[in-house]
């Protein structure tokens, strides 16, 4: 089997050279275990944060380990019950091809119900991190203005779709003019903007007269910044990601924003939530599954794949993502499916 190992912690961009591939034999099976062979490896912006040794929500990766991720996974052995030869699962087994984990730590899909990459996307884990975190904390009420950024994304473009049939108006922010078509004509956003576009702060401006009540704040930096300017008194601000800083190595430049951001807090009776999705599993997995499942099932909810054949092409892709070069949810195809 083969298994691509974080070899250094990367300073700002991760390099090719921050990562290794090895290779090792399948180990034997224990009673109450499962051998399991990646079909889909999703890959994911929190990856950076796991690269860095830094305090966070959940245990860096070490030099030398497996880099961490969600897989889509056939069982090719078993010594458990609760799973048989055949079955497709959902795990946590990271970038390798081959992986042997206790059985309960396996959810079964059924891939009559849905494609089983969705497990990863628009029905896993991004798809619950738009649903939970707009619906708990951005409170959407019908008619209120709606904005999201990497909204051509598996979260912004569920967020979009699902503040749409709540009946809000919603701007959808993304990087270059194919995501930007794909804003409105896939997802269906009231507005498109693209954040590299220098009439950007304006555009924003004009597509948000009455000012913005749901800001789901998947970027920070200077998208962050312009779209801060627009909220209105009591709006709710779901802290979901900022990717735009991920691979910061210094603060930004130029003056400390920190004040007038409290002052704005205060005076315009913000809310401001940061959420791990992880928090909401318990109380809004059951709703989730019956909403999210028949809006894709009906088509209301739309999604787009981004999948890059082979684990070999893995390290490259998840470096695009933090450039914006992927279109939709980046998964690798690392086995037949
Ligand atoms: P995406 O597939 O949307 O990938 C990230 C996107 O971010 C890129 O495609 C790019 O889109 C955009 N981006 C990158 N750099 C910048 C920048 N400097 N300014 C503006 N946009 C930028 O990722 P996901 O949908 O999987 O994740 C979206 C966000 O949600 C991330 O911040 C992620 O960390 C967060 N998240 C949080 C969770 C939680 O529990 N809190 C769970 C899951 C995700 P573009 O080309 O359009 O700029």
């Amino acid at each position: 089997s083969t298994q691509i190992r974080l070899a250094a912690r990367p300073q700002g961009e991760p390099k090719d050279s921050d990562f290794e591939t090895t290779t090792q034999e399948v180990p034997e099976l224990a009673e109450g275990e499962v051998l399991l062979r990646t079909v889909y490896l999703s890959l994911d912006p929190y990856m950076r944060g796991r690269m860095s040794a830094a305090k966070s929500y959940a245990d860096p990766v070490e030099i030398g380990d497996v880099m961490v991720g969600g897989t889509v996974c056939e069982v090719v052995g078993s010594r458990s019950e609760r799973r048989a030869v055949g079955d497709v699962v959902l795990a946590y087994t990271g970038w390798q091809t081959h992986a042997v984990v206790p059985a309960r730590q396996t959810q079964r899909i059924d891939p009559d119900l849905a494609p089983i990459s969705t497990a990863l996307g628009v029905l896993g884990m991004p798809g619950f991190t738009a649903y939970a975190g707009l619906l708990e904390i951005g409170r959407p009420q019908p008619g209120e203005t709606l904005v999201v950024a990497a909204a051509a994304g598996p979260v912004g473009s569920a967020v979009g779709q699902i503040a749409r049939l709540k009946g809000l108006r919603t701007v959808g922010i993304a990087g270059g003019p194919e995501k930007v078509r794909a804003l409105s004509e896939t997802y269906g956003f009231d507005v498109a903007l693209d954040h590299r576009d220098p009439a950007f702060r304006e555009q924003l401006e004009a597509a948000t007269p009455d000012g913005v009540d749901v800001y789901f704040e998947n970027v920070g930096g200077p998208v962050a910044a312009a779209v801060w300017r627009r909220l209105n008194t009591y709006a709710r601000v779901p802290v979901c990601g900022l990717v735009a800083d991920y691979n910061a190595t210094a603060a930004p430049e130029g003056p400390d924003r920190l004040p007038a951001f409290m002052g704005s807090i205060l005076s315009r009776s913000l809310t401001v939530r940061g959420f791990i999705q992880s928090e909401f599993v318990e109380s809004h997995t059951a709703d989730f599954r019956r909403d999210m499942g028949a809006w894709v099932r009906d088509g209301d909810v739309r999604y787009v794949e981004d999948v890059v054949d082979g684990l070999d092409a893995a390290v490259a892709a998840f470096r695009g993502m933090l450039r914006g070069a992927n279109f939709g949810k980046l998964l690798v195809r690392v086995g037949e499916d």
